[in-house]
Parts: structure tokens; C-alpha cells; sequence
């Protein structure tokens, strides 16, 4: 303060005044440069602790009893508001810097161009591995015959992933639930028919030990994606598991629902994108296919494309899925049914076995990306 006085006294010379107070603004940023820096350090230490705490980085109490004790120490010249206003944004700095460490510190990111998850299945077929696999089956187990229909079409023509659904979320309780214990007993026996893997939805972590005994992988569906508890339980049984992006998810959301699973101890997650809910009604959903070049470039997860539940119905199914195979998807998924007329759940978008097999000829006619 003394020198700003004698810097005041010499009205002679007021350029070089002006110059020996910037210099000294100079300094005093280089200082908060400094302070700032420090400051951000401890913040990014407590925010690591916190980290492993599964605290929230935010904590609302401590920024206004940081405030209050600024407030008063103030004696301006700044008001109370301005200096309020100054830390406010030094606090939300700090706490963007600290949620984009505990983010980029997730397992299910990628920390290269070439780290892959290939997942292999107990019969060798490979997802992520570069090849394009589809996924396929009726909406619903409805009965022995059905699903063993369309198993000998999904082996005829090459395929190794059979839906045994069995458990239906349907929107309605008074619609088809899915055959239950029954379903999955029926799934078990055509797939080991046939030779192929069986996926199978659970909706609750309760039903794990039942369904362990009859699929290859588990499938949570688009309502069950947030659902940390079931996360949390399919990251302890030895099989892959398929994840659905909800309906009314970000594509980060997704990914942290992913990483419940990988963070309890299963790697072998496969992610399904599903189309959202948007104002378009011509279409089910709205299939959000720039999530699969996005996933692709942040995780190294496997993404498969639902080209059912996504349009809804059976007309554009063969573009949708080159679209699919043209994104760069790991494979697609799609649903089949011996007569989708008389389907017990989702008539509009299953494909008939011809329907199926003229799709896969278009594909085939497309380089995998
Ligand atoms: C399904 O794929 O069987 C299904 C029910 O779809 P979603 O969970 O995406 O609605
Ligand atoms: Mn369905």
C-alpha cells in the first residue's frame, strides 16, 4: 500500500506510475496464479478420496460455510457479492475439474485406439473380435416348437446367439409375462439342439441363481439399465452380459451403467444400443445410431445394434441393419419369428424366417467396418 502512496505523489509522472502499479498487478497474478494452483491440488486430492468413498464431489454445506468465513473477513474495496460471486466460480471450477478425473478415471473407457474387449462364448464365438455378430430369436419363448423353429434357421444360416426370453418387462401386467421357469428350460433344451448360446433377460437380482443354471449370457433390458443393485449383482456371475441403453438415457449414463458391472468384477459387458424415446411417432423409438461410432470411440466395449425395439417395425429392417453393420457396430440384433402375426408380444418388428434370411443376404453383400 505504501508504494501505491508514493506512486499517487508523483502526479509528474503519471505513465511510469501507471507502469509501477501494473507491475505489481503482475505480480500479485502470478501470486494467484500460484494460490489458485495450490488450491486446485488439495481440492483434486480431496476429490481422489472422495472418489473412493462413492461420496458426491459436491458438497453444497462446505462451498457456504467457506463463503460465510470469506464474508466476513472481507474489508474490501470489493463488496461481500462480488467476493461471493469470485469464489462461487473458483468452487464450480474446481468441481468441474474434479468430476472429469473421476470420470476419466473409469474402467469401461478406453485408453487407446486399439484396446478391445473380445468377449468369447463356452462354444468359441467371439463379440468384439472384429466380427459382426448377430443376435437373434423371438421376442418371447412362447413354446418348444416356436423357438425350435427358428433355432434351425439361426444354425442353418451361421448363427451362434439365440434369444430364450423368458422373463417379458412388458408395459401392460395384464399382457404376456413370458413363460417363466418353463421358458428357460425350453431355451436350454433347443439351443443344446441346435448348438447354439442362449441369452436370456433377468429383471431382478433375485432370479440370478435360477437363470445361471440355463443361459450363456445375461440380458438387462432398456428399463433395468439403471437399476445398480441388479448391476452391482451381475458383476459377480461368471457369464457375459448384455446391457441395454434405455430409453431415456445419455449415452454416459449408459456407460456408467456399464461400469457398476465392470467396477463389481465382470469385464464382459456388451453394450446394446436401443433407440430413444423422441417426439417421432412413425418409429417405436428413435434409433440413435451416432451412439455407436461415439461408444466405440470411448470405451472398449463391444455395441450391438437392436434394430427391432428401435423402429418397431418390420419395413426398414433391412436398412437399418446395413446402417448397423455400416456404423461400425460389433453385430446386430434383431427379432424372428415362425409366424409374427400370431406373436404373443411384439407382432409389428419381428422378422419371419424369409424376412430373416433375405436380411442377412443384404448384409453379407456390406464390408464389415
Ligand atoms: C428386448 O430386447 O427383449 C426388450 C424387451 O427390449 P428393450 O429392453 O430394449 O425394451
Ligand atoms: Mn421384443
Amino acid at each position: 500500500m505504501a508504494d501505491i502512496d508514493n506512486a499517487n505523489g508523483r502526479n509528474n509522472k503519471p505513465q511510469s506510475q501507471i507502469y509501477a502499479l501494473r507491475q505489481q498487478i503482475d505480480d500479485i497474478n502470478m501470486q494467484l496464479l500460484k494460490l489458485l494452483n495450490q488450491r486446485a491440488e488439495i481440492a483434486a486430492e480431496i476429490g481422489r478420496i472422495k472418489s473412493g468413498m462413492a461420496t458426491s464431489q459436491y458438497d453444497p454445506e462446505r462451498e457456504g460455510d467457506m463463503l460465510e468465513v470469506l464474508q466476513q473477513a472481507n474489508q474490501g474495496p470489493f463488496s461481500n457479492e462480488t467476493i461471493g460471486a469470485l469464489f462461487k466460480e473458483i468452487f464450480s471450477a474446481t468441481l468441474a475439474m474434479n468430476s472429469e478425473k473421476a470420470r476419466s478415471a473409469l474402467l469401461v473407457e478406453r485408453s487407446d485406439e486399439h484396446q478391445r474387449t473380445v468377449i468369447t462364448l463356452p462354444d468359441g464365438t467371439k463379440i468384439g473380435d472384429g466380427s459382426f455378430q448377430i443376435i437373434s430369436g423371438p421376442c418371447a419363448v412362447e413354446s418348444f416348437e416356436q423357438l425350435d423353429e427358428v433355432a434351425a434357421a439361426l444354425a442353418k444360416n451361421g448363427m451362434s446367439i439365440m434369444r430364450g426370453m423368458a422373463y417379458k418387462p412388458r408395459t401392460s401386467p395384464y399382457h404376456f409375462q413370458g413363460l417363466g421357469e418353463e421358458g428357460l428350460k425350453i431355451g436350454r433344451r433347443v439351443a443344446n439342439k441346435h448348438g447354439l448360446m442362449m441369452v436370456s433377460e433377468i429383471l431382478d437380482m433375485s432370479q440370478i441363481p435360477l437363470m445361471s443354471q440355463y443361459v450363456d449370457l445375461f440380458w438387462v433390458g432398456a428399463r433395468n439399465m439403471q437399476n445398480s443393485f441388479l448391476l452391482r449383482a451381475l458383476g459377480n456371475v461368471r457369464q457375459p452380459v448384455i446391457l441395454k441403453r434405455s430409453f431415456g438415457a445419455t449415452i454416459e449414463e449408459l456407460l456408467y451403467a456399464a461400469e457398476y458391472i465392470v467396477s463389481s468384477g465382470n469385464p464382459n459387458v456388451i453394450l446394446m444400443e436401443r433407440g430413444i424415446r423422441t417426439f417421432e411417432n412413425w418409429t417405436r423409438n428413435t434409433l440413435d445410431i451416432s451412439a455407436v461410432p461415439l461408444l466405440k470411440q470411448e470405451t472398449h466395449l463391444p455395441v450391438i445394434v437392436d434394430i427391432s425395439h428401435s423402429a418397431g417395425r418390420r419395413d426398414i429392417a433391412n436398412t437399418l441393419a446395413k446402417v448397423a453393420k455400416a456404423s461400425g457396430a460389433d453385430g446386430l440384433m434383431v427379432e424372428v419369428h415362425p409366424n409374427p402375426a400370431v406373436a404373443m408380444s411384439d407382432a409389428k418388428q419381428q422378422l419371419s424366417i424369409p424376412e430373416f434370411e433375405d436380411m442377412l443376404a443384404e448384409i453379407d453383400m456390406l464390408p464389415q467396418v
